[in-house]
């Protein structure tokens, strides 16, 4: 294969198209697509360089049995063996898997079946936890459905982006150009509301730095504002919204007047109000919102705080306005949507009885589920506990990124099976070993088929432009074969990626008369021919009608009424209290030139120079109190673990605060794992845990 390939960058949600071009030799010479109308031919740093990240080195080439290599054969007739004799010793639900925001929507599609419908165990979650399930939880109690009612176009017609939790700059690079473009190019207002003074804040027009979990009191104090200042849309809220009188209630609690939200945030009086009226007399508003609203014990509440401010001046589905949900992970949505988070089903359905009797039907499943599984806290609890018995972890490091991560990887030890399908030997996980271990090779971006979805319900192809090496195999081709193994063959039978997409289509569509958002009826019966060339394309897709770049421009939501839904929220705190021996409150995110755990951007020596080593962004004022100076070493201890980091002394920050990145990996630094020092406190609605306020304590070394 040597001509340019169409395909997608496998990093994060913004989802931009690339043009691949294979050198014969296993590399490829990589350019941003002009026609992706997620970036029109821009790549970020990490896209860029995705063709210093194919190196063979350290991949998983070959099937392996505790340790041993072994055949496919002997590989899948251990863990189909073990699943059987474990589901019938302990119960199917003793079996677990744990999937990943990397993962393709058909590889997705498989697991959520083969777990859902034939194995009988409702405990299938994915790292998209850990990433946007209380945005996901937000739009559901908001909308009826978990739909991301705008598009990218919106922030390029948008008269005030405001950003909350997000370092788009480094974490969404080209879609924060474009914001930077529609400011230049119509003076878009650029609001950053962030504890620390990201690259984002330092680009922003105006930058709220507030106190670590207020952001609730921030957006409380802005619907009683919006709603008490002449702004409130009456007839939007009397004909398409409901609830409003009780949430309006409950802000005027959280945030009665302007001092009491300058006291719960840190703000001074002035700017809060200054953003208030900004918000206020714009109607044309984008609030995206991303892990610094989701990776906390209050993320739900954050969320519907925003979108309630969004209701109530009736800003969404137009152009240029809406609460917008930045998603980190290339198919996190996609995983979403095939229902591959345990509080879901499949195809946007959850439990209602009629709904588990259509997916019944659909799949003619002989062990449907009927109700929700473990999120992945506790499901990583109830690996410890000894009530999983066996995990199948499929393109994700949880011995890094789970909070409590020493925790996790003496529970995996404890497993009966742990099944791993990884493209790299040397991922934390792939390394452990339970009492029996299956490892599997997984195909990496450039060598498997299949369709992700991006943050604004596109779904684009990932196609195949390298021979698959050593003996990797599609994941959900893999899936297929244990559930033909488990004696399932009729409902596992697809011949290619392209049906399991039609399936999954199908599915969407199925007795869907228009009451559920997720439909791609009109892809259903997708030609392979089409598959193989399929442009770019925003859901819903019902068989007449799509697509949609924006929801709800009727006013109609996918509620039984149809309606939209105030949320009355709770007031703001945090999981733990900074104090006595950790007196700091520890922040953690990405840097601009690596994603996750390293194991593909740590190949590449130019996105290793951006931060060679791991870090702890330390304010002056405590530098100088605590004696640590610029490139010493410094221990960060919390109640659950320590690490080991450069020093790095930096006003970004606010005194009291401290900010560690989170994708160092055992093979590039074992003593500055991030997960081992969060707690991760769930939030009580979502179940993503709380990665961004842990007490901790900094000492130098
Ligand atoms: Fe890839 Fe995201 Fe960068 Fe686009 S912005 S090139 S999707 S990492």
């Amino acid at each position: 294969m040597t001509a340019t390939v169409r395909t997608t960058c496998p990093y994060c949600g913004v989802g931009c198209g690339v043009l691949a071009t294979p050198d014969g030799q296993g590399g490829a010479g990589i350019a941003g697509d002009p026609e992706h109308p997620a970036n029109f031919g821009r790549l970020c740093s990490k896209g860029a360089a995705l063709g210093e990240t194919l190196s063979l080195e350290d991949r998983l080439l070959h099937p392996a049995l505790n340790g041993a290599r072994v055949s496919w054969d002997a590989a899948l007739g251990t863990a189909a063996a073990e699943l059987q004799r474990i589901a019938e010793a302990h119960g199917p639900e003793s079996i677990a898997f744990y999937l990943s925001g990397q993962l393709l929507t058909e590889d997705y599609y498989v697991a959520n079946k083969l777990a859902k419908g034939f194995v009988g165990t409702p405990h299938v979650e994915t790292n998209s936890r850990l990433c946007m399930s209380s945005a996901v939880a937000a739009h559901r109690r908001a909308f009826g459905s978990d739909t991301v009612p705008g598009c990218y176009e919106d922030l390029d017609e948008a008269d005030l982006i405001v950003l909350v939790g997000s370092n788009a700059a480094w974490c969404h690079p080209v879609l924060f150009r474009r914001m930077a473009d529609a400011k230049a190019k119509r003076g878009t207002h650029l609001v950053v509301i962030d504890p620390r003074r990201t690259q984002t804040a330092q680009e922003a027009d105006m930058f709220l730095g507030l106190k670590p979990g207020s952001d609730v009191a921030l957006f409380s104090g802005l619907l009683v504002h919006l709603a008490d200042h002449g702004f409130r849309d009456r007839a939007f809220v009397e004909e398409h919204t409901a609830g409003l009188d009780t949430a309006l209630d409950r802000a005027r609690q959280i945030a009665p007047d302007l001092a009491a939200v300058a006291i719960a945030t840190g703000l001074a009086p002035q700017a809060i109000s200054a953003f208030y009226d900004l918000f206020a007399r714009t109607r044309r508003v984008v609030t995206a919102f991303s892990m610094g609203v989701n990776q906390s014990m209050q993320g739900t509440d954050k969320g519907n705080a925003i979108i309630n401010c969004h209701l109530v001046t009736g800003r969404i589905g137009g152009v240029g306005q809406g609460p917008f949900s930045l998603t980190g992970q290339p198919n996190a949505m996609g995983g979403r949507e095939v229902g591959g988070l345990s509080n879901m089903l499949a195809a946007h359905m959850h439990f209602a009885p009629e709904e588990v009797d259509r997916v019944r039907r659909y799949w003619n499943a002989p062990r449907i589920i009927t109700g929700e599984g473990m999120k992945a806290v506790a499901l990583f609890e109830a690996v410890r506990a000894g009530r999983i018995k066996a995990l199948w972890v499929m393109g994700t490091n949880p011995l890094v990124s789970m909070p409590r991560a020493d925790h996790v990887r003496e529970a995996i030890q404890g497993l009966d099976l742990l099944i791993v399908s990884d493209i790299m030997a040397n991922a934390d996980t792939a390394r452990a070993r339970a009492r029996t271990t299956v490892l599997l090779p997984a195909q990496g971006w450039g060598e498997k088929d299949g369709t992700v979805t991006n943050s604004e319900r596109r779904i684009s192809r990932q196609r195949r432009f390298l021979d698959s090496p050593g003996e990797a195999r599609a994941d959900w081709a893999v899936l297929a074969e244990v559930g033909r193994r488990l004696g399932h063959g009729k409902a596992f039978a697809w011949p290619s990626a392209a049906a399991v997409f039609r399936e999954h289509a199908a599915l969407s569509a199925f007795e869907n008369g228009g009451t559920r958002d997720f439909d791609l009826g009109a892809l259903a019966d997708l030609s392979d021919g089409a598959y193989a060339a399929a442009s770019p394309v925003q859901w819903p897709l019902p068989k007449r009608g799509g697509p949609k770049p924006r929801l709800f421009s009727d006013g109609r939501f996918f509620t039984f009424d149809r309606r939209a839904r105030f949320v009355a929220v709770q007031p703001p705190g945090l999981a733990e209290a900074a104090g006595g021996a950790h007196p700091f409150v520890l922040n953690t995110g990405r840097v601009r030139d690596h994603w996750h755990t390293m194991t593909r951007t740590g190949k590449s020596q130019r996105l290793s120079a951006h931060r060679a080593v791991p870090f702890v962004e330390v304010n002056p004022e405590d530098a100088a109190f605590h004696g640590l100076t610029v490139g010493g070493i410094a221990r960060v201890s919390t109640a659950h673990g320590a690490a080991e980091l450069e020093v790095m002394v930096t006003d970004a920050v606010a005194p009291g605060h401290l900010f560690m990145p989170m994708h160092w990996n055992a093979t590039y630094a074992s003593a500055a794992r991030v997960g081992a020092l969060a707690r991760g406190v769930p939030d009580p609605v979502s179940g993503q845990p709380e990665l961004k306020a842990t007490p901790a304590a900094i000492a130098a070394v």
